[in-house]
């Protein structure tokens, strides 16, 4: 390589390093563990129609008390708020922050209303349950680098999935959703379900995929059990 070319690589490099801002601690997506653990996750998320807990999920879980993780929506919240209040009393349930009203694409959003989305929807959250959230997960998983800047100055730390479970596609099987999970799951994983009723066949295939991979070693946790607590806080 002559000089010239050299150089020009060098002033390149050095300006996606300088872009590369390190104030971005960017997106979780899976655990830093190398044990047999899984965070099982869900979408509690409401847009046009009214949504409630799936309550075969619910029942299943908490009669086995595995931990598990649900990013609320505020709307979603507010119209579940009793039932809200009681999960958050179990040790094992941790609710967090998925956005006061799910637009599904908050990169469209001015930075006062990002901030919204994620202020509003915290304060719901902490009056029904006494925690203030400390992880966030955006809406449809759809978000910019300007955006994830937003909410990290917030004092959040973004957390979405390994890989998707596909529970949103009204095609699916109990069968296929387990066969699907069990088949990809590995050490660490995030998983990701939705739990507003809107998981077809989740209720189903839960206690089968729970099962067969305790059968393998595996165990269950919240998120905030192996993530550390964010410490931007600018607030
Ligand atoms: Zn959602």
């Amino acid at each position: 390589m002559d000089g010239k070319k050299l150089f020009v690589c060098v002033v390149y490099c050095l300006i996606m390093l300088w872009r590369d801002d390190p104030a971005v601690a960017g997106v979780v997506t899976k655990l830093p563990s190398k044990e047999e653990v899984v965070a099982i996750t869900f979408d509690a998320c409401e847009t046009k129609t009214p949504s409630f807990f799936d309550n075969d999920i619910i029942d299943y879980l908490v009669r086995e008390e595995i931990p598990f993780t649900i990013f609320v929506s505020g709307k979603f919240a507010r119209r579940n708020s009793e039932q809200l209040t009681q999960l958050s009393r179990k040790s094992f349930i941790e609710i967090e922050n998925h956005s006061l009203r799910h637009r599904q694409h908050m990169e469209k959003l001015s930075e006062d209303n990002v901030r919204k989305e994620v202020v509003e929807c915290e304060t719901i959250i902490t009056e029904l349950t006494g925690r203030k959230p400390i992880f966030f997960r955006f809406p449809a998983g759809n978000y910019d680098q300007r955006t994830l800047k937003i909410v990290e100055a917030l004092g959040y730390q973004v957390v979405h999935w390994t890989f998707p479970s596909g529970d949103p596609d009204k095609q699916t099987t109990p069968e296929r959703l387990s066969r699907w999970v069990l088949g990809k799951v590995q050490k660490g994983d995030i998983l990701i379900f939705h739990i507003n009723g809107r998981g077809y066949g989740t209720g189903e295939a839960l206690p089968r995929i729970v099962e067969q991979l305790r059968e393998k070693g595996y165990r269950f946790t919240r998120l905030d059990a192996m993530l550390s607590s964010p410490t931007a806080g600018a607030r």
